[in-house]
């Protein structure tokens, strides 16, 4: 858990927007009503985004998703999250329902290095399973950071509306892929699986707690007690002005507010100072 503590603490998922302009779901710009979202993992020792992104930004390409999630935290949005993208092959790219185009948005977590594909199926070996391990977890917990983000944005719940391509396939609304459940039954020691994706999330959305009327009026009044304190008497005046405000008091100038004999704040206080210090230069040069 040190790992998912170090990111979330620091909030650390920086998002980046690429978005992939030649590809044709750009291009065609089919909107869909965000319904699930669907998690991917690329299926290749490839760990930069960047690699994707160029090889995917072309009309000639039938395929394309909504971003890309590396393990440094940073996480780039290929399309803009509610085009209909190609990314599960089968129904969860867009649906009908009640007569409004739904569908998934697709995230890929990119894989390390470390990993040789076979090139039959999604059989590999690892040259460096210490590395392998770290980057699963770390882009693990990036994923999980964007889809409690994408959850609150679109009133989605992760229990429900978050599932991965081997489960869409199970369901019958996408591909027969095995990402990325299989990369991770791989490492077993982790404990990576969407279940503990799923409540990763919603612990995640339960963190962040949306800040209140009440909260933001305390912060308004610690700020303002730091920079523009209200003065009740003439003692809690800083020196330099209690002879003037005294001066103003004995005027009846400044005539308290009903509570206190000054109830003034700094800057109206030192308006009031900067009329009187004119007004006793103008009658200095008078007499
Ligand atoms: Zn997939």
């Amino acid at each position: 858990m040190g790992v998912t503590r170090r990111f979330y603490k620091e909030g650390y998922m920086e998002l980046i927007e690429r978005f992939l302009t030649k590809n044709r779901c750009y291009t065609n710009a089919i909107g869909i009503k965000v319904t699930g979202l669907m998690l991917h993992s690329v299926g290749v020792g490839q760990p930069r985004a960047e690699v994707f992104i160029n090889r995917w930004n072309n009309p000639e390409v039938s395929v394309c998703v909504h971003a890309f999630a590396q393990a440094d935290g940073k996480v780039y949005q290929t399309l803009p999250w509610d085009y209909k993208a190609w990314h599960a092959g089968g129904l969860a790219n867009s649906y009908y329902s009640a007569g409004v185009r739904c569908g998934y948005v697709g995230v890929e977590m990119t894989e390390p290095a470390s990993l040789h594909y076979t090139g039959s199926g999604s059989s590999f070996t690892d040259s460096d399973p210490a590395a392998t391990r770290t980057f699963l977890n770390e882009v693990f917990h990036v994923a999980v950071e964007l889809f409690a983000q994408l959850c609150k944005k679109y009133s989605l719940d992760p229990m429900r509306d978050i599932i991965s391509h081997a489960e869409g396939h199970r369901m019958g609304i996408a591909s027969d892929h095995d990402d990325p459940d299989a990369l991770w039954s791989r490492y077993p020691e982790l404990g990576l699986s969407m279940d503990r994706f799923r409540s990763a999330v919603k612990t995640r959305m339960e963190q962040e707690e949306p800040m209140t009327q009440q909260d933001f009026d305390r912060m308004m009044q610690d700020y303002n007690a730091r920079n523009n304190p209200t003065y009740n008497t003439v003692e809690q005046v800083p020196a330099y002005w209690q002879a003037e405000t005294q001066q103003l008091v004995d005027a009846g100038a400044i005539g308290g507010d009903g509570v206190s004999p000054l109830g003034v704040t700094r800057s109206e206080l030192k308006a009031a100072i900067i009329a009187k210090r004119y007004t006793d230069a103008k009658l200095e040069e008078r007499a």
